[in-house]
């Protein structure tokens, strides 16, 4: 039974029999991988801290034969979330992104540009400023799974959008120009529509320095939210806790 071993980040862990843990966790090199952790709520040592949600490092595990859970060795921390000051938006945010990846990765396919899309978001994400990279995020995770439309031009006509006229519906994709505003539309702003072109251009890092009251960005998060939801075709709990967090 060969070892692998590759750069992960924990998702999920769900406690099984009497102290053995199951992880969800998403490798660089493997995809998303579900393992049992062996004793891992009695011995603490062999784990530490690393099966914290979030929790950037180094995995060592056993494929077993006609099993679909691999066997969990081990996990050194590379970068712990809880490293860093948190709070109650800190924290669901990076629940978002747990489950978003929990739910809608593939097992055992390698996803390189969404993990280093987690990555570039986990460096950014602080108690300071949460919003960008939950933003960010949500939109690139949007475009990576094929649910964003072209946020240039209207879905139903083909016409480039302009800026304070663009529409969308939390119920079916595209987006939509004032001639094909649905009656039940919600506008996308012109900043959020200007931010998410941006967005698909730029680094994460980019907006760190711009100012982010947490409203910002709200409908573009909404949007993508949607998207995401119709797609799993379940609601997210973590975007609810963010929603009644004000983001
Ligand atoms: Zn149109």
């Amino acid at each position: 039974m060969a070892v692998l071993t590759s750069e992960a980040v924990v998702l999920r862990t769900w406690p099984v029999h009497e102290a053995d843990l199951i992880v969800s966790f998403f490798t660089r090199d493997y995809g998303k991988v579900r393992g049992v952790a062996k004793s891992a709520l009695k011995s603490r040592k062999r784990f530490g801290g690393a099966l914290e949600p979030m929790t950037q490092a180094r995995a060592w595990f056993a494929e077993r034969p006609r099993q679909e859970l691999v066997r969990l060795d081990q996990l050194e921390i590379v970068r712990s979330p809880l490293s860093t000051p948190v709070d109650q938006a800190r924290l669901t945010v990076l629940s978002f992104f747990a489950e978003v990846l929990d739910e809608a990765l593939p097992d055992h396919d390698p996803q390189e540009t969404v993990f280093r899309l987690l990555v570039s978001v986990l460096d950014q994400t602080t108690v300071e400023q949460p919003w960008v990279p939950l933003t960010y995020f949500s939109l690139w995770m949007t475009r990576l799974m094929g649910l964003l439309p072209d946020v240039a031009h209207c879905t139903a006509c083909g016409e480039a959008l302009v800026a304070g006229e663009v529409s969308f519906n939390t119920q079916g994709d595209g987006l939509f120009c004032a001639v094909h505003r649905n009656g039940s539309a919600s506008a996308l702003s012109a900043d959020s529509w200007q931010l998410a072109q941006r967005m698909l251009r730029a680094p994460a890092s980019a907006f760190a320095a711009e100012a982010w009251p947490r409203r910002r960005g709200q409908d573009l998060r909404r949007f993508t939210w949607a998207a995401l939801e119709r797609h799993l075709e379940r609601k997210l709990r973590s975007a609810e806790a963010l929603g009644r967090l004000g983001g």
